[in-house]
């Protein structure tokens, strides 16, 4: 780009004024070019709006600081303003965690399965070509078995037969019925299900599909990264004893625990908590074991 002229500069600072202001003189103080990219800070006088200076340059966006009220020299200006638009630009980066905490809103993944959301929010951000899309649904695909294998247990089959090792639907299903049982649990249950199954079909067919966008491969990685985000709050809820209590008086869910009690073999047999919204205390009498507390 080549430098601004007089004209430019002056007719910059009357628009900022809102024309209010009319420039009386403006000449380049000083250029500067020691970060790589060359900078001019103009000295800009105006007839009723005070001075002003101006910063421009190479692909640095044009912005005005008054001179009287804070920025004294050009040398402080210029520091100033290429600090704000470092931070704007490292601000503005595509971070792929920020992309998977935002979609699980923050919740604990587990490591090898952040690790591996990492790789696919990265890939997102980079793909173009349909092989590209492909690689990207064949990638989701190895996440939910991975997803399959970190929740399910041997146990939780029962009597029934064991899964194949990488058949992530019967692994999800199984691990829903356990975690999730009672007719309490009913409409979760079922809901959680048809994701499921709707994230493994998707996954499968951006794997073959020779005419998917940007759009479905990264409807595809939204689908994968919330459907881990809906099994660790599965996990989660399973280990939390106090996520289905209420207050005995008022019903309030802030409650805190001021008393345990555990068994000798170390689990909590009763709890008590304690009301922040009206003081009451609530005893909860576990007849299953729950594990200790962290
Ligand atoms: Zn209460």
């Amino acid at each position: 780009m080549a430098n601004r002229t007089l004209e430019e500069v002056s007719k910059y600072v009357e628009w900022q004024s809102q024309n209010k202001c009319k420039v009386v003189s403006a000449k380049p103080e000083h250029e500067f070019n020691d970060l790589g990219v060359e900078v001019r800070v103009w000295n800009v006088k105006t007839d009723t709006e005070g001075a002003w200076w101006v910063v421009e340059g190479d692909s640095v966006p044009m912005n005005l600081y008054p001179q009287e009220a804070y920025y004294f020299s050009a040398d402080e200006v210029y520091s100033f303003h290429m600090g704000l638009m470092d931070r704007m630009n490292a601000s503005s980066e595509y971070k792929p965690e920020e992309f998977i905490e935002a979609i699980t809103l923050g919740c604990d993944i587990a490591p090898q399965l952040f690790r591996k959301l990492k790789i696919i929010a990265s890939s997102i951000d980079t793909a173009v070509e349909i092989e590209d899309f492909q690689a990207i649904g064949v990638q989701c695909r190895e996440i939910l078995i991975e997803l399959g294998n970190s929740v399910y247990f041997e146990e939780m089959a029962s009597d029934k037969e064991q899964p194949q090792a990488s058949n992530f639907k019967k692994k999800a299903e199984l691990f829903l019925q356990f975690c999730l049982d009672g007719s309490d649990n009913g409409d979760y249950r079922s809901i959680i299900k048809k994701v499921t199954e709707a994230t493994w079909d998707y996954a499968c067919k951006i794997t073959h599909s020779s005419n998917s966008t940007f759009y479905e491969a990264s409807t595809c990685v939204t689908l994968c990264t919330s459907l881990v985000g809906i099994y660790e709050n599965i996990r989660q809820k399973v280990s939390d004893p106090i996520a289905q209590c209420k207050c005995r008086v008022c019903k309030s869910k802030k409650l805190k625990i001021i008393n345990d009690d555990l068994g000798e073999d170390g689990y909590v047999k009763k709890l008590i908590l304690k009301c922040e919204e009206c003081g009451e205390n609530t005893e909860i009498v576990f007849e299953e074991v729950v594990p200790p507390l962290e």
